[in-house]
C-alpha cells in the first residue's frame, strides 16, 4: 500500500492546452479517493500522469516515499482499469488476467494461483477458458479489474470503468468494487463525472473544474454544503 501526493501538478498538452493547473492532493495510505467533475475538467489527464502514461509538465508526483515524475509506468506500482477495458479478444479471461504477470516473467504455477484466486474473489471461475467476445459487459468488467488485481499493486487507478454499463449492472458493480477495494485496502483513486457514483464510493471526493481543483471532502461535508 501507498500514499499518493500531486504538489501542484500541471499539465500543458503539445498543442497548448492546459488541461490540469496546480493540483495539490494528498491520498492517505489505504483511502479510496474519488476525482469528479464534468466532462473535460481534466479527470482523466490527473489520472494518465499518476499512472505514468501522460508527462508531467510542472510540480512533483510523489507514490509511497518516492518522487515518480520520470519513472515509468510500470515502474510505479500502479494498476489501471480503463472504462473500455481494454482486453485481448484472441485470449481467454485466464490468460487476460494472467498476462501482465507472464510478461514480467512470473512462474506459470504462481501465475495460476493468483489468477484463480482473483477469480475467485470476481465470480469468474466458471468462465476462465471464455473469450471476452463471449462475456457480458459486466463479466468483461471484473477481467479488466482482475487484469489490475492480480499485479496486487499499491495503488489502483480507475477511470469511469462502470460508465460502459447499464445502469442496473452499474450499481451491483460499484458495490462489488467497493467491497474489493475496501477488502484488499489499496489504495484507489476513482475518476468519475457521476455525482451518485463519487458519494457512493468515495471515503474522500476530491472536486474538478475547468482543470482547477475546487475542494475535497468527505461526502457529508458535500451532501451538506453543496
Ligand atoms: P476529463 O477526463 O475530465 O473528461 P480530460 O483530462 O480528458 O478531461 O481532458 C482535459 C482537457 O484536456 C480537455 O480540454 C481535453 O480536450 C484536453 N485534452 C485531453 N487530451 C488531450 C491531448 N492528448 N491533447 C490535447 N488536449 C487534450
Ligand atoms: P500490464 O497489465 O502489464 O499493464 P497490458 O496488458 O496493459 O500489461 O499490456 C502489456 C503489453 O502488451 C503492452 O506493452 C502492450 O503494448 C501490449 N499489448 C497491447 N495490446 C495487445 C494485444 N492485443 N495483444 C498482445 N499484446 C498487446
Amino acid at each position: 500500500m501507498a500514499e499518493v501526493a500531486l504538489a501542484e501538478i500541471g499539465k500543458r498538452y503539445a498543442d497548448g492546452t492546459r488541461a490540469v493547473e496546480s493540483l495539490s492532493l494528498q491520498v492517505a495510505d489505504g483511502e479510496f479517493l474519488v476525482l469528479v467533475g464534468p466532462s473535460g475538467c481534466g479527470k482523466s489527464t490527473a489520472l494518465r500522469m499518476i499512472a505514468g502514461l501522460e508527462d508531467i509538465s510542472e510540480g512533483t508526483l510523489h507514490i509511497g516515499d518516492r518522487v515518480v515524475n520520470s519513472v515509468p509506468s510500470r515502474d510505479r506500482d500502479v494498476a489501471m482499469v480503463f472504462q473500455s477495458y481494454a482486453l485481448y479478444p484472441h485470449l481467454d479471461v485466464f490468460d487476460n488476467i494472467g498476462f501482465g504477470l507472464r510478461l514480467r516473467g512470473m512462474r506459470r504455477d504462481d501465475i495460476a494461483s493468483r489468477v484463480n484466486r482473483v477469480a475467485a474473489t470476481l465470480g469468474l471461475t466458471e468462465h476462465l477458458r471464455r473469450r471476452p467476445g463471449s462475456l457480458s459487459g459486466g463479466q468483461r468488467q471484473r477481467v479488466a479489474m482482475g487484469r489490475a488485481m492480480v499485479r496486487e499493486p499499491a495503488v489502483y487507478l480507475m477511470d469511469e470503468p462502470l460508465s460502459n454499463l447499464d445502469a442496473k449492472l452499474r450499481v451491483q458493480m460499484r458495490a462489488e468494487i467497493a467491497r474489493i477495494t475496501r477488502r484488499t485496502g489499496v489504495t484507489t483513486i476513482y475518476v468519475t463525472h457521476d455525482q451518485t457514483e463519487a458519494m457512493t464510493l468515495g471515503d474522500r471526493v476530491a472536486v474538478m473544474r475547468k482543470g482547477v481543483l475546487q475542494q475535497v471532502a468527505v461526502p457529508q461535508e458535500l451532501y451538506d454544503n453543496p
